[in-house]
């Protein structure tokens, strides 16, 4: 975690948070119906200096905390969930390479990503083994210092935008799938060929298609010692993505609640509906309470990732595993208890101010993105082994 004081000041992130929210609610309806990446916004991202959000003082960049990153991805998730998701993860890359990359590579990359010059996209998911992050199949070659990098990837978020990648693939000479390095690579040391195909239910703009990405780096690419990603995934992807993505979902469902109060006191909204009904009243305090629960655990796993704690620790994993899960679930809960509220015309339709629609499809996919399943199974085993049931 970043330790400097911030460059620039909380009143500077909100005024750019603000621009780039302006430029986000221009395209947004746009990039969603037509699947296109949000150009226009990362364009405000890198302009604004929030690319460099998690980059520290000291290489030029915001010298933002986790506390920002996680305001921030709420921020921005309000106005347009793909880009909150997109800034959410750039982050997150650029936090493990700001902790993990050598002298070298924090020299040579920084002060690019705090100049706005290089968006990371994240590539760990791989065909067979899915979603399972501490594992990998496709082998990292290579001698004369170089590292030979063939990798196929069925989800980049932004891939066909992106400036840089940290790619999650097996160490060279690795003995078993779990020998997992991380390594950087920039675009232009790449071949990269894709589909270009991407026509998802929600999250449209997040433009995740397939690429097929070949080429080699020279060795000091790689980021943490070979074999050493478990470390960077217990210590930064795993918080950093649980803390990240659940803000941005959090804002995203308030978002819509907000939308929909808005609605519901304006003169229109008044002679709609019935504001003293039981049912509509109940329905709200039903969507407010989830977010409530989901801001409730977010606080608290932010007070322990900054606390400094050993994160791999059971009772730690079980905390940033549970919000994850229970913001996938409660989020896109309360935007549907919001449809069931209002019905067809404000809850169903494309055209509502409340876009409850676009919040609904979007949210869809926080279960599946990194899959809730998947983390019930390693909570099953983290909760086994802690038969006291020890909170962190
Ligand atoms: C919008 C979006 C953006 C994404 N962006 C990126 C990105 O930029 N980079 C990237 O690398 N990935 C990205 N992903 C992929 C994501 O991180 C997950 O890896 C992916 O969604 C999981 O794919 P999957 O459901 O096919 O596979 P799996 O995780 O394998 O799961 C498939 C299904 O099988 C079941 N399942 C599988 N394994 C288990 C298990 N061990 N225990 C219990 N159940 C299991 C679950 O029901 C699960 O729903 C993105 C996903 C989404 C939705």
């Amino acid at each position: 975690m970043s330790t400097e004081p911030a460059a620039n000041g909380p009143l500077d992130l909100t005024a750019a948070l603000a621009e780039v929210t302006a430029v986000t609610g221009e395209h947004a309806a746009r990039t969603d119906r037509d699947a296109e990446f949000p150009v226009e916004a990362l364009d405000a991202l890198r302009s604004t200096g929030l690319l460099g959000l998690m980059v520290p003082a000291a290489h030029g960049g915001l010298g933002g905390t986790v506390a920002d990153l996680v305001a921030a991805a709420q921020t921005l998730g309000r106005s347009d969930m793909s880009v909150g998701m997109i800034f959410a993860m750039h982050c997150q890359q650029a936090e493990a390479i700001v902790r993990y990359g050598d002298r070298a590579l924090r020299d040579e990359l920084l002060p690019d990503i705090a100049k706005g010059g290089i968006y990371l996209a994240s590539v760990t998911t791989e065909t067979g083994k899915g979603g399972h992050l501490l594992s990998a199949q496709a082998q990292l070659t290579g001698g004369d210092g170089q590292l030979v990098i063939d990798r196929f990837a069925p989800v980049v978020t932004g891939g066909g935008y992106a400036d840089g990648f940290l790619i999650t693939m097996r160490s060279p000479g690795a003995v078993t799938d779990s020998d997992v390095s991380l390594v950087y690579a920039h675009r232009s040391q790449l071949g990269i060929s894709g589909s270009g195909e991407w026509q998802p239910m929600g999250m449209r703009a997040s433009h995740s298609g397939a690429l097929k990405l070949s080429g080699s780096v020279p060795a000091r690419q790689v980021v943490g010692e070979h074999g050493g990603f478990h470390e960077i995934a217990a210590q930064v992807f795993g918080p950093l993505a649980h803390l990240g993505w659940s803000a941005v979902w959090l804002g995203t469902a308030a978002g819509a609640l907000s939308r929909v109060l808005r609605l519901l006191r304006s003169p229109a909204g008044r002679e709609r509906f019935d504001l003293t009904s039981e049912l509509l009243l109940s329905r709200i305090s039903r969507s407010r309470q989830r977010l409530e629960a989901v801001h409730a655990l977010l606080t608290r796993a932010l007070g322990v990732v900054e606390s400094g704690s050993d994160l791999s620790a059971p009772a730690r994993q079980l905390l940033l595993n549970s919000l994850k899960i229970t913001a996938a679930d409660e989020c896109h809960a309360a935007v549907d208890g919001l449809v069931t509220a209002l019905g067809l015309r404000h809850g169903y339709l494309k055209d509502s101010p409340t876009h409850l629609e676009r919040a609904l499809r979007d949210l869809r996919s926080a279960a599946l993105n990194y899959s809730n399943d998947r983390l019930h199974l390693a909570d099953g085993r983290l909760a086994l082994r802690d038969q006291g049931v020890n909170f962190a």
